[in-house]
This record gives structure tokens, sequence and C-alpha cells, in this order.
């Protein structure tokens, strides 16, 4: 591993004119590097990525869209824009995409602009289950200006019950209804959610922030023959940059690009746009394709290595790139183990998991993911490793033994180098 950051020349200028800031990026390059991050939305974008980000596209104001904007010298923004959402249309078929959204949060706000007035009603999945904050918490817009009522999971099988959903549908006749979730390791059966729309001629919104990438792959099922709308972060397994992005069928056009702009955005950021485009294309190569396929089979490696260890995996398992683990076994919560598993140099987060005993704040469980440790290299055999990792970390409090993990933990990703010079 080299101590230069692969970005060189223009790193060596910040250096000099902002050493102070400087010393943060190389630090957090080197904590990328070294540790092993199992946060189930991050990843490493290639060098294209950032360079598009780093670039001077940063500069241009560019509010509208192509050939209707509301400043001059756009035209080669434009370029871009229209790249970008011609290679989203194309890797994903749908019939819109709007690519200007700076976030999934971002998208989904126009995601509800576009088709719901505040005081509409909303059916979504359950937070404790899963949903993410832009699905009803109260603490979030979502809650406070939408009626949005929660389905969950059976707390038998710890997957979604589509009756209780078809019930919950025709009891609160929703606008819309939101499948996805930032913490379900399971597939979602889009067939069923359509069906259920159309009894209730509710909009069908999919939030596909996490697993879009492995749509992308065409390693699961595409949400995007079924949805009206498909909102999703350009971050996540699709290993862009952070952002956001909405696909739509055409009737709703219109709609959608009015709620981003002018609705709740004013100037779309053009280096993110660019970066948009360039994730997409890499997209498209059965490179990409391959580590959609590995994303999966790590995981399900990663979850039967912790279940090797006693944990539980929620759901029997995973069939994404993520997993939800229950860890009651251990006597230890979710909290404790993340907190552990930081000092042991693996990045993962707390989380709770369906019917949760502990608070929010405390949880017991953990969820890992493996978009990241995929694209630095790692397989099947590491996945085993990593669990073992973590069992060890978990079960201790000894800062002896915990930084011995570490030791061990920058030994394994120093074999896996990422943005190495
Ligand atoms: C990550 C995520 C979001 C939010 O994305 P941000 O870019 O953090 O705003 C929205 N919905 C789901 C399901 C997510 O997983």
């Amino acid at each position: 591993m080299s101590d230069t950051p692969f970005y060189g020349p223009d790193f060596d200028l910040l250096s000099k004119q902002d050493p102070d800031i400087a010393e943060i990026l190389l630090s957090e390059l080197h904590r990328q590097q070294s540790d092993l991050q199992l946060i189930a939305s991050e990843n490493f974008t290639s060098r294209a990525v950032l360079a598009a980000l780093g670039s001077t596209l940063s500069n241009k104001y560019a509010e509208g869209y192509a050939g209707k904007r509301y400043y001059g010298g756009c035209e080669e923004v434009d370029k871009a824009e229209i790249l970008a959402i011609d290679r989203a249309k194309s890797l994903f078929g749908a019939e819109h995409a709007n690519v200007q959204p700076h976030s999934g949060a971002s998208a989904n706000i126009a995601v509800y602009a576009a088709f719901t007035k505040p005081g509409d009603t909303v059916l979504a999945m359950s937070l404790p289950h899963g949903g993410h904050l832009t699905h009803g918490s109260k603490v979030n817009f979502s809650g406070k200006w939408f009626n949005v009522v929660s389905y969950g999971v059976r707390q038998s099988d710890e997957l979604i019950d589509y009756d209780e959903l078809r019930d919950l549908a025709i009891a609160n006749k929703p606008k819309m209804i939101c499948s996805g979730a930032t913490a379900y390791p399971s597939l979602i059966d889009f067939e069923k959610v359509r069906a259920i729309c159309d009894e209730v001629g509710a909009i069908m919104w999919v939030d596909a922030a996490h697993f879009i990438g492995l749509v992308a792959g065409k390693a699961i099922p595409s949400p995007v023959p079924y949805a009206d709308v498909v909102s999703f972060t350009t971050h996540k397994v699709l290993r862009g940059p952070r952002g956001g992005m909405i696909l739509s069928k055409a009737a709703h056009a219109a709609a959608i690009d009015k709620a981003v702009f002018p609705g709740m955005q004013g100037g779309p950021i053009m280096s993110a746009v660019a970066g948009k485009a360039v994730a997409l294309k890499e997209c498209a190569q059965p490179s990409y394709q391959k580590y959609a396929l590995d994303v999966i089979s790590n995981c399900q490696e990663l979850a039967k290595g912790l279940e090797n260890e006693g944990m539980r995996a929620v759901s029997g398992g995973t069939q994404t790139h993520l997993a939800l683990i229950d860890i009651r076994s251990t006597n230890v919560n979710g909290k404790v183990a993340d907190q552990r598993c930081g000092l042991a140099g693996i990045v993962l987060n707390k989380n709770a998991i369906p019917f949760d005993p502990e608070s929010p704040a405390v949880t017991s469980g953990i969820r890992v993911g493996s978009a990241a440790t995929t694209t630095q290299g790692l397989g099947k055999a590491e996945m085993h490793v990593i669990a073992s990792f973590i069992a060890r970390a978990i079960a201790t409090e000894a800062e002896g033994e915990l930084s011995q993990i570490k030791k061990e933990v920058h030994a394994l990703t120093s074999r896996f180098p990422i943005y190495a010079a």
C-alpha cells in the first residue's frame, strides 16, 4: 500500500494549500483501505467515478433540463445529463429517467410530491422491520406530512406478509404503496405488490436504493416492468457517486421531472450527474454482472459463517447483498457488538431485528453487507475468516484481544488493496 493517494498531483496541491483537509483525506483513505467495510450501504467507486466527481462540472449551474435550462453555457453538461439518462433507460429498460436527485431521500421527496398531497395515505414498510426513514418515520417529512400506514414481516418466517399488505391496502385505500427497505435480506415479490396496487388503485412505488445494483447486474429480478416509479441511490451496490435517481413509466415523466425541479431542488450537481453516467456504463459491463452475483454469494457465505459461529440469520439467510444477524445467542446486544467490532477494525452497524425486544438505540442485531469487500476482491474463503473475526470481537471486551483481531483484519485487507497507487 502506498502512502500517496492515487489522485497524486491534485493531492500534492491540496496538501500545500490546505494540509488540515489533506490529512483528513489521507487518513480516511487509509481507514477505508485497512479496516473491513461491512456497512451494507457502502461501496468503493471506481477512480473514473471519482474523476468525474472531482471535475469542473461542479462549477456549472444547470437548473432545468437539457435543452430547457435557466442558464446559458449548458451545452457540455447537457451532453453529460443526456448520456446518464440514456444509459439509465437502456440498463434498466425504463421509459423515463431523472438523474438529478441529490440523494436517495431527495428522490423520495420528489416521488411523494409527484403522486401525493400532504395528508394523503401511503402504505410503506415499517421502520422496525427494515423500512427507511423516508417511509413514514415521525421525525422525517414523510411521517410529518403524510398519513403513512406500515406493513411488516411475519413473525414466523420474517418475510413480508403480502396478505397483511393486501388487507391494509383494502382497509386504508392508499394513494401509493411503497416497497423496498434498508434492512430486508430477501427478495420482494413485485408481481404480488402490483396486483395489490391494481386492486386498490394505488401507485406502485419501489424504493430500490439498496438492491438496484443487483438489478443492474441482472442478479435479481427487476421492479422496473411492474412499478409506476422506482427511486434509488446511486452509491450503494450500484457503486456510483453519492446521489439519487428516479425511473418511471412515460406517463409519469412530466410529474416526476416537475417534482424534482422546480419542486424540491434547484440546480443539479452536474459533476455527480456525470459520475452517475460513468457508473451506469460500468454497470452494463459483463464484469459488473459477475460482481453482482459474487456480492450475493459472498453475503450468503458470510451469513453462513456467522451461523456457524452460533448466531442466527434473520429469515434464514439472504438472497441479496445484506444479511441481518440476530446475535442474542452471544448475550451481547447490537450496540456493544457494533462498538467491539469497531475497535477490531470491522465496520458494521447495529440493527433492529423484526420484533426486537431491545430499543432501537440498543438492538439485538447487526447488519452486514458484502458490496464493498466484494469490490475489493474478497471471496467466499475470506467471508468465513470475517465471520470468525466478528464472532471473536463480539465475544470479548479485552482491549488486547480486540487490537489483536484488528492486526489480523489489517493483514487480511493488505492482501486486497483498494485505490493502491
Ligand atoms: C439509503 C436509502 C435511502 C436514502 O438515501 P440517502 O442518499 O442516504 O438519502 C432511501 N431509501 C432506502 C430504502 C435506502 O436504503
